[in-house]
């Protein structure tokens, strides 16, 4: 059986990959860019995932273009429920290529990560599964974080400090004075 894999990152692929390799899944990896800000960040994300996909012999679809534009124009003045579009534009993708080449299931990395919403994601996940009609495998990867950070840090993974978008890194780093 096939699946195909959003991939967010490397350092949060580690974990799903491997527990998806050994459920028997033929794993297919898909990058998506556009809520990955600034475009040398999204950049610095791919190649480190390049790198890694290669140590481990894993197919990756590179998602083509950069629309930020779109990703802005989509959330601006609803900045605070950015993530519910973030989450639904991803996972459709995934969904649409997975559907077009004839996948079994599809999932997502952003079931591994604990900082995430994970009941929404999921909650997104059936849903377009429904509507588009594929199957999305739902794990809870969240037991694998720690596993998955140490694994990344040994193999000396870039790791980034922020979600993705624009908005994220501000969140993280800008400090009110
Ligand atoms: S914080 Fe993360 S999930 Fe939310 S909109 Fe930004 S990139 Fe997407």
């Amino acid at each position: 059986m096939k699946i195909l894999l959003h991939i967010c990152c490397a350092p949060c692929s580690i974990y799903p990959i491997k527990i998806l390799r050994s459920n028997r899944l033929n794993v297919m990896g898909f990058f998506y860019r556009h809520n990955i800000h600034p475009y040398r960040e999204c950049v610095k994300r791919l190649e480190t995932l390049t790198v890694y996909a290669k140590s481990i012999n894993l197919q990756v679809i590179d998602q083509k273009g950069y629309d930020l534009e779109n990703f802005i124009r989509s959330v601006v003045f609803r900045e605070s429920n950015r993530c519910i579009y973030c989450y639904n534009e991803r996972l459709r993708s995934t969904a649409l290529v997975a559907k077009h080449g004839n996948f079994d299931y599809f999932s997502t990395t952003l079931l591994y990560s604990k900082f995430q919403q994970h009941d929404m994601i999921k909650s997104i996940g059936d849903s377009i599964s429904r509507s588009v009609g594929i199957p999305f495998y739902y794990h809870d990867f969240r037991a694998g974080w720690k596993e998955g950070v140490e694994e990344s840090k040994r193999l000396g993974m870039y790791r980034q400090q922020y979600c993705g978008c624009i908005y994220s890194e501000k969140e993280r780093y800008y400090k009110k004075r």
